[in-house]
């Protein structure tokens, strides 16, 4: 984004102009150097976080105790931090307090891979006392200094770590490999939720798998404070996570589910434990459960038509295929309409019983989702109170009940969508129940 880029350059200028140190540091010279598009960009200062404060119009004291500053420039918010270290590691996290340091080489030195510590200048010239260039060009995960040090220091970098070689397809280095398979039981010390994030960053990658399978032969799986069943892995799955989109990133995490034969009791308890947004498990959930629904659901259909005799073939794959709409159709307004897009964006990664057994579904999904008129309740011209109205009963069960039945026939075009249409069914349908 070259309009943030000049803004992060009149930053710098700012600071430079007035005496100080300003250099472009960590994931955004790391992600510029790799032709990655970069979303922020850190800056690092020699300034404290008081003369960056009375430097610019508008901060924010985000981070004041880590000496992190928000600058925003134009509303484009830039997080200025001045120089420093992370001194006294406490239960091999990163330590609540910090201590300021003159020299950029002694901030760089404090940060975890050597391509996460390369400085860019004002004048364009990189700091790279760590050879992060050299490495990045060798598609390298290296440590900063001793890799055994830094992950006894912090263990979240272990993880972070495979993070960057998943979303970069890099190699991470032997001693930092070594290191890591040493210290794998230190991870218990991390938060769930900061595991969790740096996940989400890798599953949201393009080579997924790959920093999959480094996390399992990582051997930090069985430390992690949350429990992750890998018992069943149906890994060949996971080898389809690249094919899905990455965004939203439920689509991915339901195949995660599924490889892990999570049903949906294990999805609610794991996912809430792994600390994903409720929305997350929930959604990821109904993906699972409109799936086991079609599935079971044709199943039944099959059993159905095997009695079925030679000559009635042709009119049993129209009535197949009916069926099938209807119990596709019947999904969609139980679960909604963006659940059902999300299934069939998965439907060509599903295992491979599901794919041949929900064929007809499967290949007819965009187009039956496309025909679809009404999706709930509130697309029908009438309400529970009218049908209550017209055929004079006291409500009850019945009535959900009935309005839902009207609902999947006005979406399968068994009933016009009118309303005395809706009424004078609603009577009949009544009649057949003995209730009127
Ligand atoms: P991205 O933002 O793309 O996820 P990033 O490298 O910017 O990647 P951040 O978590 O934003 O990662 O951290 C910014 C920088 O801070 C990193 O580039 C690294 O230099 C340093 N850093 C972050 N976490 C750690 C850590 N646990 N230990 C040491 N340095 C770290
Ligand atoms: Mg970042």
């Amino acid at each position: 984004d070259p309009q943030m880029a000049e803004r992060g350059y009149s930053l710098l200028r700012r600071l430079t102009d007035q005496g100080y140190e300003g250099y472009f540091v960590g994931g955004c010279v790391r992600d510029e150097l790799l032709g990655r598009p970069v979303n922020d960009m850190d800056i690092a200062t020699n300034a404290t976080p008081e003369q960056v404060i009375a430097l610019f119009e508008r901060t924010i004291p985000t981070g004041l105790e880590h000496g992190t500053i928000t600058v925003l420039i134009e509303n484009e918010p830039f997080e200025v931090t001045t120089y420093r270290t992370e001194t006294e590691y406490v239960d091999h996290r990163r330590p609540e307090q910090v201590q300021f340091v003159r020299e950029l080489s002694e901030d760089l030195r404090r940060r975890d891979f050597t391509m996460n510590a390369i400085a860019r200048g004002i004048d364009g010239k990189y700091t790279d006392p760590f050879h992060g260039i050299d490495d990045l060009n060798k598609g390298i995960i290296r440590c900063v200094g001793v890799a055994d040090e830094r992950f006894e220091e912090d263990a979240l970098r272990m993880v972070r770590g495979i993070r960057f070689a998943s979303v970069f397809d890099f190699e991470i280095e032997q001693q930092t490999w070594q290191a890591l398979l040493h210290h794998q039981a230190l991870i218990s010390h991390i938060a769930t939720e900061r595991i969790r994030i740096e996940m989400e960053k890798m599953i949201a990658g393009p080579y997924p798998y790959h920093g999959i399978e480094l996390l399992l032969i990582s051997g930090l799986i069985p430390y992690m404070k949350v429990n992750v069943p890998c018992q069943d892995l149906h890994q060949d799955l996971l080898r389809s996570l690249e094919q899905l989109p990455a965004s939203p990133s439920i689509l991915r995490w339901t195949l995660i589910a599924l490889a892990l034969g999570m049903d949906e009791q294990q999805i609610k308890i794991i996912f809430k434990s792994w600390t994903f947004p409720n929305i997350m498990t929930d959604q990821v959930s109904k993906i699972i459960r409109m799936n086991e629904r079609l599935y079971d659901g044709v199943v039944q259909l099959e059993s159905t038509s095997l009695s079925a005799t030679e000559y009635k073939h042709a009119l049993d794959e129209h009535t197949n295929t009916h069926q099938s709409y209807v119990l596709f159709v019947s999904c969609v307004l139980d679960y909604g309409k963006e659940i059902a897009r999300h299934w069939h964006t998965l439907f060509p990664v599903l295992p491979q019983q599901y794919q041949q057994r929900l064929a007809i579904i499967g290949n007819q999904a965009d187009k039956w989702l496309q025909q679809l008129t009404v999706y709930s309740l509130a697309d029908l011209p009438i309400k529970g109170q009218d049908i209550l109205q017209h055929v004079n009963i006291t409500a009850g069960k019945w009535l959900g009940e009935l309005l839902n039945e009207i609902l999947l026939l006005v979406a399968t075009g068994q009933l016009d969508n009118h309303q005395d249409v809706i009424l004078h069914y609603a009577e009949q349908a009544l009649a057949r129940r003995g209730l009127r």
